[in-house]
């Protein structure tokens, strides 16, 4: 009995200390988190003049995989005048730990010779529209004048020193595909049962009784838009066609001596992309 109570006593204990331990933990990783992890608005030195503002905004973005593209500066100023200027900007899209320097006109210059603006409210939010998120950062007038006005890192050296976030180049797919040069035309015949010169090759094959086609060459083969990935191409004829993620190319330097096959190919095309000129 006594045996029973004290196993009890244990496992309750043990239980108690589980819920304790995983509730310190927790505490313990939100307060990290809240004292490192905070997404944080820096402001820089603009190259625009008087018009321009330049900020950093740096966040956990595996925690936040966000898209921010938009920028607010509001000021609160219900002492002076004018009390409320609202502007808003947006970027090209950041994905990671950015900084932009971005003009806005004669509104920002408004802002900041606000009448009273020391005593009021700056508040800065960046946002995703894509997401609707946004982080709101809140500066005394003054402070926000003073880092505004000593600030010395630029956006673009911030941008470098970080190596982050320049707009991306765009790659664009080419439309269509060819084979620039002709190939001298061949005497090759490709070894099928409707090619009569190999006729009697396959006649005790069973054929299928359809009239023979000459083969031919080609002098090009393109793809054009449309390509729907099915493979149906690069399964009848691999040495010309390769399908990739997104579309299907003309291997370099493809044999153009096998009309008969490019022609297959195009013909079971259910898109009917695949184009080619005879020789
Ligand atoms: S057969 Fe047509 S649609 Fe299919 S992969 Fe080839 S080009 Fe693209």
């Amino acid at each position: 009995m006594n045996t029973t109570f004290i196993a009890m006593g244990i496992a309750l204990l043990a239980g108690v200390g589980l819920v304790v331990t995983i509730g310190v933990v927790s505490l313990l990783s939100g307060g990290l988190h809240f004292l490192f992890a905070r997404p944080k608005l820096s402001i820089l030195k603009t190259a625009n003049g008087e018009s321009g503002f330049a900020f950093s905004f740096k966040w956990n973005s595996s925690r936040e995989p966000a898209k921010f593209d938009n920028i607010r500066i509001r000021l609160f100023n219900p002492f002076g005048s004018p009390t409320q200027v609202d502007l808003t900007r947006s970027y090209d899209t950041a994905t990671s730990t950015f900084a932009r320097d971005l003009d806005f006109g004669e509104d920002l210059k408004n802002l900041m010779n606000a009448e009273g603006i020391a005593n009021a409210s700056v508040e800065v939010e960046v946002m995703s529209s894509k997401e609707g998120i946004a982080h709101h950062f809140m500066f005394k007038g003054q402070k926000f004048l003073d880092l505004y006005k000593s600030a010395t890192v630029l956006a673009e050296t911030f941008n470098e020193e970080n190596a982050l976030n320049y707009p991306k180049p765009v790659f664009t797919n080419p439309k269509r595909s060819f084979i620039a040069d002709a190939l001298p035309v061949s005497n090759k015949a490709l070894k099928i049962s409707s090619n009569p010169e190999f006729a009697g090759e396959f006649a005790g094959a069973g054929g299928s009784g359809e009239a023979a086609k000459e083969n031919f060459a080609v002098s090009k083969v393109w793809i054009e838009d449309g390509c729907i990935v099915c493979d149906a191409c690069e399964a009848i004829f691999p040495e010309v066609f390769e399908v990739t993620d997104d579309t299907c190319i003309i291997r370099p330097g493809a044999p153009l001596d096998n009309g008969l096959l490019v022609e297959e190919a195009a013909d079971a095309c259910p898109v009917e992309v695949i184009k080619f000129a005879k020789a």
